[in-house]
């Protein structure tokens, strides 16, 4: 399977924490010697420093990282982006879109106007920016096209919850985008894909609760969330499987949720 991703070029979003961070690593490790290029982005750079040279340290320099600032909710950045790759980048094969937050806990009458925005510009219309941008690249391969679209959802986009309105909206969002963008491209070797996660534990709870980490660690306590590792294994997996499987949804529970 890791033969799959010889030769090719991975563009993730989000990928300065959590479960975006991970799936970079999980991609290295899978074919560490394969020629394989790793654009990794986000807004904070100097983590993806870190992680870039954390990648070329473990592979021996096998795999080849560019970390580059994206900030998803800003569609002139998106815009750019391709364009500004040196010209060895911008082959890409697989999109991952993973760029995503929740802000606040608050029934409707209470969701502030910011937060409100920044999810939906995030989450679901940078996703789509961004999918909007790389396709092109996609569909000049022979047979209608060629590449990998993994879109990371939620399981909070299929059961809503009080207190979690917008969130759930913006995962709802994406699933329905994901779902018909898929069948617009049935006919193609351009595979739409979801992978939806239950609780993870990663920053985003600490984003959740504008950066207070005691909240956020109350909402893992007594119970046994999925890893970053866990997602990013569900994501390599669904790209490396042959080119006829598509893998088109993972619904990922941590054991304890209902
Ligand atoms: P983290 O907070 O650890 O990671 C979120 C990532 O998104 C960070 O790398 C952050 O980087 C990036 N990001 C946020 N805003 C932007 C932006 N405007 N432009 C570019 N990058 C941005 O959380 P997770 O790893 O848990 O979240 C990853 C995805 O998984 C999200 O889409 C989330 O909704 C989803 N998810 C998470 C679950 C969980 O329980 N943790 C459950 C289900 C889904 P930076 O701040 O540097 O820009």
């Amino acid at each position: 399977a890791a033969r799959r991703l010889e030769g090719k070029t991975i563009l993730i979003t989000g990928a300065s924490s959590g479960i975006g961070k991970s799936t970079a690593l999980e991609f290295a490790r899978t074919n560490p010697n394969g020629n394989l290029r790793l654009i990794i982005t986000a807004r904070r750079v100097d983590s993806l420093e870190e992680l870039a040279a954390q990648i070329r340290k473990e592979t021996n320099d096998g795999v080849k990282v560019l970390p580059v600032k994206l900030d998803v909710s800003k569609a002139d950045e998106i815009r750019g982006f391709v364009g500004s790759l040196p010209e060895e980048w911008r082959d890409i094969h697989v999109l991952v879109n993973n760029a995503g937050l929740v802000k606040g806990v608050a029934k409707a009458p209470e969701i502030a106007e910011d937060d409100l925005n920044i999810m939906f510009a995030t989450n679901v219309t940078g996703l789509i920016n961004l999918t909007q941008a790389i396709l092109p690249i996609f569909q000049k391969r022979p047979n209608g096209g060629q590449g990998d679209i993994i879109n990371i959802g939620s399981i909070a986009g299929r059961e809503p919850y009080p207190g979690g309105s917008i969130y759930c909206a913006t995962k709802a969002a994406v699933r329905s985008f994901t779902e018909s963008l898929r069948k617009e491209l049935i006919a193609t070797r351009i595979r739409v894909i979801e992978v939806d996660p239950g609780q993870v534990e990663t920053e985003f709870s600490i984003v959740r609760f504008y950066g207070d980490k005691s909240k956020a660690d109350a909402i893992y306590a007594g119970c046994d969330p999925l890893t970053p590792d866990d997602i990013a294994e569900i994501v390599v997996f669904s790209a490396t499987r042959p080119e006829n499987v598509v893998l088109a949804e993972s619904l990922v529970y941590p054991n304890h949720q209902a």
